[in-house]
């Protein structure tokens, strides 16, 4: 255990006095908050179970993720070089190497973690955190147990994945976002259960390095949470380079084989099969660890197993917050948790922040084409009474898409009739995810349609393509 200052042993317990915060979690949500409460002056500490700071998002999800999308897109430039005018004579592609770099990446910005906790003045705390009453935060480690007296918690304790009844991970077949991402061998046919974001991520990775992917989802669409023409988008490129999609599947049993495994499922229309393959991703979606945290000595709510909070990410116990993933109402995205830190410490030392506004958050998939998406879909618009005009233009009219060689998807503008107020934007296609960052601007800074439309963009670009989406909303198209 790192012994912060203010240390007393009592008989064996140590006791830490008065703290103004203490955080339970390094994941972005947990590690912002940190910075910030450093920054504004309040004594805090943040309590780590694991040996590293950074949460899912820096070790097994987030970052570790893209180093492998980013590896895919090098592999099929180098594949596909020839359309470049370049030749390339027998590229390989070596997965321990990239695991490796992979890994490198990861510890290099989980010390930078460390360094900021420093340079904050942020107390580490190594242990198993648990509120065990008022102000109290119980630290168990393999030195001992540490009680933290604090005047503020924040709860930050993320969420971990889901599996099916029944079924453990392990590390060559039946994986989740933590195996998949140490695998020594690229399996030759891999099952994905899942087409929400994990898993279309981990599709699009893994059937460009070489898997034969099939991809069975229980709703009736890819990326369900998206717009409903960027799901049928997403559906027809996936099956265009040759991943097998099989939206409104019903997985019954997965069994392990000499071999690798077999997944029994019933299709859309009703047909059984047994699906063999070398090994099955589980993407089923991310449980919140709110279990074994001491939540029960609080009146804190929780709601289908997530923490109900305020604006302010306050549970209903006065001095008790939390945020990130466990929380109630908002997308379980490693930005999302960020924010909700920093306005949960902007409540404690009384500064001004406003509330998580659920239509400002960039949603962000990252398969290929990639997705990036801002605000109400067209179906909720219509279904929020909303008189809704529509702007469309499609990449294949970029001219820098083509550059790329990157044409497939469009931008999309969800727009107010009367007034022309942004409902919102959806975009899949060549770094949709960057893209997207100009219309949560705008939709912050609440622009008009007719803002966007006069705002120049530069040539040749990609993002021309969502300044040209704004003006299809009035038939003004250029380029298309
Ligand atoms: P977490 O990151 O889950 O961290 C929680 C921390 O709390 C952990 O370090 C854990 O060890 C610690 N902890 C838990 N209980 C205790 C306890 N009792 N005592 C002490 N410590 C404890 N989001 C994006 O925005 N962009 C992406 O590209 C993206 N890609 C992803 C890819 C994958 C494969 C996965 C699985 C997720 C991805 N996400 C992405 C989601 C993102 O990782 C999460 O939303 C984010 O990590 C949530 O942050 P958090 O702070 O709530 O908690």
């Amino acid at each position: 255990m790192t012994e912060a200052p203010g240390v007393q042993s009592l008989s064996g317990r140590m006791v830490l006095m008065s703290y103004d915060v203490v955080i339970i979690g390094s994941g972005p949500g947990g590690y912002s908050a940190a910075v910030r409460a450093g920054q504004y002056g309040l004594k805090t500490a943040i309590v780590e179970k694991d040996a590293k700071l950074g949460g899912v998002c820096m070790h097994v999800g987030c970052v570790p993720t893209k180093v492998l999308l980013h590896a895919a897109e090098v592999w099929d430039y180098f594949k596909n070089s020839e359309a470049q005018g370049i030749h390339c004579e027998n590229p390989r592609l070596d997965l321990p190497l990239i695991i490796e770099r992979k890994q490198r990446i990861v510890d290099k910005h989980a010390k930078g973690i460390e360094f900021l906790m420093k340079k904050n003045k942020v107390d580490r705390v190594n242990g198993y955190g648990k509120i065990t009453g008022a102000g109290k935060v119980e630290v168990v480690s393999g030195q001992g147990t540490t009680t933290l007296e604090t005047r503020n918690i924040i709860v930050a304790t993320g969420s971990t994945a889901r599996l099916l009844p029944g079924l453990e991970a392990d590390p060559e077949r039946i994986l989740t976002n933590i195996e998949i991402l140490n695998l020594r061998k690229v399996p030759e046919r891999l099952a994905i259960i899942g087409g929400g974001a994990v898993g279309v991520e981990f599709a699009s990775v893994f059937h460009r390095f070489g898997s034969q992917v099939t991809l069975l989802e229980m709703l009736p669409r890819l990326a369900p949470v998206e717009d409903e023409e960027v799901s049928k988008e997403l559906r027809r490129a996936f099956r265009k380079t040759g991943i097998r999609c099989e939206p409104g599947a019903r997985v019954e049993e997965i069994h392990r084989t000499e071999s690798g495994v077999t997944v029994s499922v019933t299709l859309a229309g009703g047909k059984q099969e047994k699906l063999e393959a070398d090994a099955v991703l589980v993407a089923v979606g991310r449980a919140p660890r709110t279990a074994g945290i001491g939540l029960e000595n609080t009146r804190a709510e929780i709601e289908r197993g997530f923490i109900k909070i305020d604006d302010h990410q306050q549970t209903a116990e006065p001095g008790v917050y939390a945020i990130g993933d466990i929380v109630a109402g908002t997308p379980q995205l490693a930005h999302v948790a960020a924010r909700e830190g920093l306005v949960a410490v902007a409540h404690i030392a009384g500064k001004p922040a406003r509330p998580v506004n659920g239509d400002r958050i960039p949603g962000v998939t990252y398969c290929e084409p990639g997705i990036g998406s801002v605000g109400l879909t067209e179906a909720r618009a219509k279904a929020e009474g909303y008189q809704v005009k529509i702007g469309k233009f499609p990449f294949l009219a970029n001219s820098k898409a083509s550059i790329e060689g990157h044409t497939e998807g469009f931008v999309k503008v969800v727009a107010e009739e009367k007034y022309g107020e942004i409902l919102g934007v959806h975009i899949i296609g060549p770094r949709a995810y960057e893209l997207i960052g100009e219309a949560v601007a705008a939709i912050e800074a609440e622009a008009t349609v007719e803002t966007m439309m006069g705002t120049i963009h530069a040539h040749p670009t990609l993002y021309e393509a969502v300044g040209e989406a704004f003006n299809d909303v009035y038939g003004l198209a250029i380029n298309a």
